[in-house]
């Protein structure tokens, strides 16, 4: 009865609410039956946050301990670091104005909310002409949500050209992502003018968006949920059960602003392990260490390599072979970003970067981070072209809506009402495109295609 009574309790805490974030991580030893245990520890209503091959640490409210004490779990609470993170933050950044910022050295301090936003209007401010920030909403605590266009035609929606976003610091307390996201910035505008080929090739290419702070309140405030302690990584319409409760504002800004630009590839960065994570993030039972494969896995496998194969310390991973998994084999979540996007925008491929086991590390360290990660942001940018795309219309070249499918994957994606074109990642080979246009009920268009590795094949479909 206790049993049958808890888990009504857990149901409705995980699909009719928000799920809130206790205050306290611990630590759980295990001996290798890891499923079982994540499974016991959310129902009682903790927070996976990592598993490794020894441990599993979670986010548990108080009243999670006599539960574990009478399922004889034991556990270690993990000593709060707020007042190192304290210390790293009073390394002040330096201001936009002074002539030092944007040096290599500038780099090694933390940015908060006020310096993060003066830098971000200052590069705006000297790159006018490839640089466009906006807000896409505000934070529960009203801080805002800067997001940065760059782009050669800044200003103007470029037909054919494919959009790519990276999201940080969706975890308040993941703090690495964030500032290499405005060192990424900063390199792709001062690349650009200094004449740096690849860089060039990518900005005229690409309309690349860059939203370096998804939770600034977290951020401010130390901790891993947003202003009302929510966590945002288990706040989307969840791919199986749907949305049984209202998002929260930072949540509600990201989904629409996926669902009013047409992204085509991005990814959210996080901190507390080095690996990409990629479709899906549960399986139909909710059991961890179950590989959940979409019907991209080849393609979503491949780009995370593109990722991986960079960056030393993830390639070289003792816990994920080359520095990939996917989620649900790793751990199960519900109401996650990644899997709300490749299965509910008809457009958006997705995936999780974890940058660094270390959550707030010295900000000495981050340059080192830089290193590591500033060829892999290119490369899985890069991927955003690796597929087939072109515009569809009738005989007069109106655009026409259509649906895109491939044969033998069973994931279909939509032209974009932006630019009437289509956009569709896949992995290196051979392929049949279908089109299909609820205009044209009895009409079925057909494709074969190659795709070569970074490269886009274009094929514009007619109706006639
Ligand atoms: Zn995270």
């Amino acid at each position: 009865m206790f049993w049958r009574s808890l888990c009504v309790l857990c149901l409705c805490v995980c699909c009719f609410a928000n799920i809130f974030i206790g205050d306290t991580l611990v630590r759980i030893e295990h001996n290798g039956e890891v499923a079982q245990l994540v499974g016991l520890v959310e129902e009682n209503g903790a927070i996976v946050d990592e598993v490794t091959r020894d441990y599993l640490e979670c986010y548990v409210g108080d009243t999670i301990f006599d539960s574990l004490e009478n399922l004889n779990i034991s556990y270690s609470i993990l000593p709060s670091d707020n007042d190192l993170i304290q210390e790293y933050k009073n390394k002040a950044a330096i201001s936009p104005k002074d002539e030092q910022c944007c040096s290599d050295a500038s780099w090694s301090h933390y940015h908060d909310y006020d310096a993060l936003t003066d830098l971000l209007h200052e590069l705006q401010s000297q790159y006018p002409e490839l640089c466009q920030l906006e807000s896409v909403g505000q934070s529960v605590l009203g801080r805002e949500l800067w997001m940065v266009k760059i782009s050669d035609n800044v200003a103007t929606l470029e037909e054919g050209e494919p959009q790519f976003q990276y999201i940080g610091n969706m975890h308040g307390n993941e703090v690495v992502g964030r500032e290499l996201l405005l060192r990424y910035i900063y390199y792709l505008l001062s690349g650009y003018e200094s004449g740096d080929q690849n860089i060039i090739d990518l900005v005229d290419t690409t309309q690349i968006y860059i939203l370096p702070s998804m939770n600034p309140d977290g951020y401010e405030l130390n901790q891993r949920g947003n202003g009302n302690n929510v966590d945002l990584n288990r706040d989307f319409p969840d791919r199986q059960d749907g949305m049984n409760h209202y998002p929260q504002p930072e949540t509600s800004a990201l989904m629409a602003c996926s669902l009013s630009n047409h992204f085509i590839l991005s990814a959210n960065l996080h901190g507390g392990s080095v690996v990409v994570n990629y479709p899906y993030d549960d399986n139909s039972h909710h059991v961890p260490g179950l590989y959940s494969a979409c019907p991209d896995d080849a393609l979503f496998r491949d780009i995370s390599l593109a990722y991986s194969r960079t960056n030393g310390p993830m390639y070289n991973s003792d816990e994920f072979p080359q520095g990939i998994t996917n989620g649900a084999d790793w751990y199960t979540l519900q109401g996650g970003m990644q899997d709300w996007n490749y299965a509910k925008t008809y457009s958006n491929f997705h995936v999780t970067i974890e940058l660094s086991y270390d959550k707030w590390p010295n900000p000495d360290t981050l340059s080192q981070y830089w290193e590591d990660n500033r060829e892999s942001f290119s490369n899985y940018l890069r991927k955003v072209h690796q597929g087939v795309r072109g515009s569809v219309s009738d005989s007069d070249g109106n655009k026409v809506s259509a649906v895109i499918s491939i044969e033998g994957i069973n994931h279909d994606v939509l032209t974009s009402p932006l630019d009437g074109w289509y956009y569709r990642p896949l992995a290196p080979g051979a392929y049949t495109v279908i089109c299909t246009s609820p205009n044209y009920p009895d009409v079925v268009l057909r494709e074969s295609v190659t795709i070569a590795e970074y490269l886009p094949t274009i094929h514009h479909f007619v109706f006639q």
